[in-house]
């Protein structure tokens, strides 16, 4: 038997299991063994029972979506991995239905039907179990030199779609335009990630967040080159004044007020993206006739977006090979490791920037 940690919404249990371990990887199949499992806001969620689903005729399943695994068997028809190598494996798989054009082309990010699955998430086991078994098409490839941070693959591929998708609306210019002033709303590992991307970039960039301005992490952004500003000293509504207009901002704190209360700082052309996901309830008052005249009136462009494809995390062992160039004590202090024993604390009080729970101590 192996251990995993699972979560049964019915009954509201979170437990560290045992589970018969996956058979041996047959064709495409490839056995892997977790290494990382990284922890974040969904699993919180999912451990306090607001969100997440079994597969079909389960009761309880697997948590853990962000991994990292070794290679330890291969199927025959394997072509891209062999034992002993590194690979992250992506979250969300496709939906059954014909009429998705994004499953059908294997853009599951993109699926229309909201019957895909998630592994870890909904509908599928996921990662935080000792052996996983796993289709070949659905692992990304990792450097060994990555071992230490990559369980930041998947939490970076949520920035990277949104880098993507930023490029593709900045390329409707056909002129040249600016593309130098960022602002990050939330300093969590998102965030941060978010902000070593537009520093990358090459934008001078901001973080806004409610730490006070003299904490470790206010240090940590300030650090990698970007401005800090705390909403402490700073309230949202008076970032513009403070900051100036910016070009580009990105959402990572999944409050509607923090959000759309940062809308006036968006300068005209700027494009705004939004990760957060906010748990619904009572209607947020807002100025809605302020922000639908000055979206039109300054050509703006906001967007949200979820998930990731492939391509956005080969972009995210790209960066993260960078970021371990430009940032490497950085990176690092993100992460804080814990053994799979004390999983289901560290789920329930946080401690970290990043906790990733170790399975191979
Ligand atoms: C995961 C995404 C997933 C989303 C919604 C996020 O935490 O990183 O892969 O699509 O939750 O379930």
């Amino acid at each position: 038997m192996m251990r995993a940690l699972t979560v049964n919404p019915a009954k509201k249990t979170l437990r560290l299991a045992e589970r018969p371990p996956p058979r041996a990887p047959k064709n495409t199949e490839v056995l892997l063994r977790i290494l990382d499992v990284g922890i974040c806001g969904t699993d919180r969620e999912i451990a306090s029972f607001e969100y997440g689903e079994p597969p079909p005729g389960a009761e309880d399943f697997v948590l853990g979506h962000e991994a990292l695994a070794e290679v330890i068997a291969v199927g025959p028809n394997v072509t891209s991995f062999q034992p002993g190598e590194l690979a992250v494996p992506t979250v969300r798989r496709p939906c059954s239905s014909p009429r998705c054009p994004a499953c059908r082309a294997g853009r599951q990010d993109f699926c229309i039907t909201n019957e895909f699955s998630e592994r870890g998430i909904v509908r599928a086991d996921g990662y935080l179990a000792e052996q996983v078994l796993e289709e070949e098409r659905y692992l990304v490839e990792v450097p060994q030199a990555l071992r230490e941070v990559a369980v930041l693959v998947e939490p970076l591929s949520v920035v990277s779609k949104a880098a993507e998708e930023y490029a593709v609306i900045h390329s409707r210019f056909a002129f040249e335009a600016p593309r130098s002033r960022g602002l990050v709303l939330g300093a969590g590992a998102i965030g941060l990630l978010g902000a070593m991307t537009l520093r990358a970039a090459g934008f001078e960039t901001y973080v806004f967040s409610r730490e006070p301005e003299d904490t470790p992490r206010a240090a940590l952004i300030g650090s990698l080159g970007c401005h800090y500003v705390s909403s402490g000293r700073t309230p949202v509504e008076r970032l513009r004044e403070r900051i100036g207009a910016m070009d580009m901002i990105f959402e990572a704190v999944g409050v509607p007020q923090v959000a759309w209360g940062a809308l006036p700082a968006l300068a005209a052309n700027g494009i705004y993206a939004l990760t957060g996901v906010p748990a619904l309830g009572e209607p947020v008052p807002g100025d809605l006739r302020r922000w639908m005249r000055d979206i039109v009136l300054n050509n703006q462009l906001i967007f949200g977006t979820v998930n990731a494809g492939r391509s956005a995390y080969e972009q995210s062992v790209f960066r993260l090979e960078q970021f371990l160039a430009l940032f490497p004590k950085q990176l690092r202090e993100l992460i804080r490791r814990v053994p799979f024993d004390e999983a289901p604390q560290i789920i329930a009080n946080g401690r970290g920037i990043k906790d990733v729970v170790s399975l191979a101590h």
